[in-house]
């Protein structure tokens, strides 16, 4: 097998989560690119098929929509169901799906804290669980969690301590499922990525120039296609060795 060859998910089944839009769509289009039969798992199935139609003109990719609430556990048995019959079994599972959420902690209600909490931990908690148990009837599987360096670092100049701290425990969650599924043979890892160019932030705003562009010691920002290289790297067998890890892409800010 030639270096090269290791990154291919040729035959490979892979879920991503959130990936009708942004850092997901990119990453789920690099899977396509490199194989894979792609699961395109958001709510908005609108959003869903449009971007599956685009990642197919574009691959030639298998590419099965399903609507998906990664809060739900009802929606994310279906969505399992769904591929298992559609596709197969599952081999990859990408947790993207997330939201951005600025507080002010003075005065976030208990119903915002929830809110913040509840996709970007309890949605990768779940459907890592709900995945899992099928993965290891097969001893096979790789997760990729896209946590944030605001699971290491505090953002300025807006706040947003529940998704800090949703990120920062994404990266523990990492660290724990690895070591419980190891002996069935799943790797788990994460990337924490910096400022990215989505939906999520007013990145071009020049309010915040100084502290998203300026601070970064390679000055920009990053674009989506940069973060999913990694993914293919922690999804493929390029990799076989790696679990429990949380890999920085944030242009260096995290240096400083
Ligand atoms: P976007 O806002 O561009 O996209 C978010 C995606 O998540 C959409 O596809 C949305 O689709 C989906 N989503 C939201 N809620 C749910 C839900 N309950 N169930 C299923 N899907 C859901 O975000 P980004 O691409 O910027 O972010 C992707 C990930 O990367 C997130 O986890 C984010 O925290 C992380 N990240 C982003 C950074 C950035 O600078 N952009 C930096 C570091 C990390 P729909 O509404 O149809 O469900």
């Amino acid at each position: 097998m030639s270096i090269l060859d290791k990154f291919s998910m040729a035959g490979k089944v892979a879920v991503v989560t959130g990936a009708n839009t942004g850092i997901g769509y990119a990453i789920a289009q690099g899977l396509a690119e490199a194989g894979a039969a792609v699961v395109i798992a958001a709510r908005d199935q609108n959003n869903n098929e449009a971007a599956a139609e685009r990642i197919r003109a574009a691959t030639g990719g298998t590419i099965l929509p399903v609507s998906t609430d990664v809060t739900n556990r009802d929606s994310l048995n279906n969505m399992v169901a769904t591929v298992s019959k559609e596709l197969g079994p599952i081999d990859s599972l990408v947790n993207n799906a997330g939201v951005g959420f600025r507080t002010n902690a003075l005065t976030l209600d208990d119903e915002g804290w929830r809110e913040a909490l509840d996709v970007n931990l309890d949605g990768v908690w779940k459907t890592s669980q709900i995945v899992a148990n099928q993965m290891v009837d097969r001893k096979t599987g790789t997760m990729v969690n896209i946590g944030s360096m605001s699971g290491m670092i505090v953002n300025r100049p807006l706040a947003h301590a529940p998704y800090g701290i949703a990120k920062a425990a994404v990266h523990h969650l990492t660290k724990s499922l690895a070591s419980e599924w190891a002996e069935h043979n799943l790797r788990v890892n994460a990337i924490a990525p910096g400022y990215v160019k989505t939906e999520m932030a007013d990145i071009d705003d020049p309010r915040y120039q100084r502290y998203w562009v300026d601070d970064v010691p390679m000055k920009r920002y990053a674009m989506p296609e940069e973060i999913a290289p990694m993914a293919l790297f922690l999804t493929s067998e390029a990799s076989t060795f790696v679990t429990g890890s949380v890999f920085v892409i944030d242009g260096g800010y995290t240096i400083w």
